[in-house]
């Protein structure tokens, strides 16, 4: 199973360019799309899944028009928006089941079993008989997928799913999709790096509308091996660093500035090499900031 997406782009009434000729291939598996706010992250996702329309392009999912075919690819599609309601007076099971009831499953057996199922594969199962109002962000989200899993989906989109989770919850959350990917094209939308780190075995970066990088995280940190170094400073000296350094992240430890920069040569003054990261290459595409712009394209 693969999704093409051809030289896709939506410009809203209001002049914003949400897409630019963004084209990319996901085949089965997790694919994280990692990007700052306003990338044009749930422009695509909402395209994808049918609740919208681009401008220019083609979305093909193993042979489906996906833009003209809406009803073939919600057939075999999963949504997870960023916001989605619930009835808070609910209980998880009762609810699940109502969803299923409108997704068309009418039999009463199957039916139970395909809620139980759920329940316990989003780690729900104790907390089935609580009503939605006292579950925790985390406990949603999974509820969240749940429902998105009641068709048995081939393609599950879960926009920004762990936006406000607490890392517990979060781990919750990655273990509850880490074991969806195999038989399924996963596309999680997130501005948290980890979440791709973590996950995917494919993603690409995007940002105002255009798609900077993409492929294997792995190969792509492997891009900026040997380019990375970072020293500890002192808070007064970090403008100073700045403009003579491509500092690509700062962080504090301990109260001090730890910043990483990028350079194709060991600059010395007291800068150490470390192994690179997916944060250095994510900083260093959304600032545009290359030591050698070629070998990390
Ligand atoms: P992300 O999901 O990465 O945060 P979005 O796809 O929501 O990005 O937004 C991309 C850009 O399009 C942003 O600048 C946003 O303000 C703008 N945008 C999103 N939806 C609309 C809309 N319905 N009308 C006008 N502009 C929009």
């Amino acid at each position: 199973m693969e999704l093409i997406i051809d030289n896709l782009s939506k410009t809203y009434s209001n002049g914003v360019k949400a897409l630019q000729d963004v084209s990319l291939e996901i085949p089965t598996g997790m694919f994280g799309l990692l990007g700052p706010n306003g990338a044009g992250k749930s422009t695509l996702m909402r395209t994808i899944a049918t609740l919208q329309e681009a401008d220019k392009g083609t979305i093909s999912l193993d042979g489906i028009d996906a833009l003209k075919q809406k009803n073939e690819v919600r057939q075999i599609l999963g949504y997870l928006p960023q916001q989605f309601g619930l009835y808070p007076r609910m209980s998880a099971e009762v609810l699940l089941n109502h969803f299923a009831v409108l997704k068309g499953i009418s039999n009463k057996k199957e039916r139970k079993e395909l809620v139980k199922a759920l329940l316990y594969k989003t780690n729900l199962y104790e907390v089935r008989k609580q009503n939605l109002s006292g579950y925790s962000g985390g406990m949603k989200q999974r509820f969240g997928i749940a429902q998105a899993l009641l068709n048995n989906p081939k393609l599950l989109i879960v926009d920004e799913p762990t936006a406000g989770l607490d890392p517990l919850e979060r781990n919750r959350f990655y273990n509850v999709l880490s074991e969806l990917g195999e038989n399924t094209i996963v596309i999680l939308s997130t501005h948290i790096v980890e979440d791709v780190k973590e996950l995917c075995t494919n993603m690409a970066i995007i940002n105002q509308g255009q798609v900077l990088l993409k492929g294997n995280p792995r190969e792509i940190i492997d891009g900026l091996e040997g380019k990375v170094y970072q020293k500890t400073i002192a808070k007064l000296e970090l403008e100073n660093y700045k403009s003579n350094y491509q500092v690509i992240s700062e962080r504090l430890f301990h109260g001090k500035p730890i910043i990483h920069i990028l350079s194709d040569t060991n600059p010395g003054n007291g800068f150490s090499p470390i192994d690179a990261d997916l944060e250095d290459v994510y900083f260093s595409q959304i600032f545009g900031i290359a030591a050698n712009p070629k070998s990390i394209v």
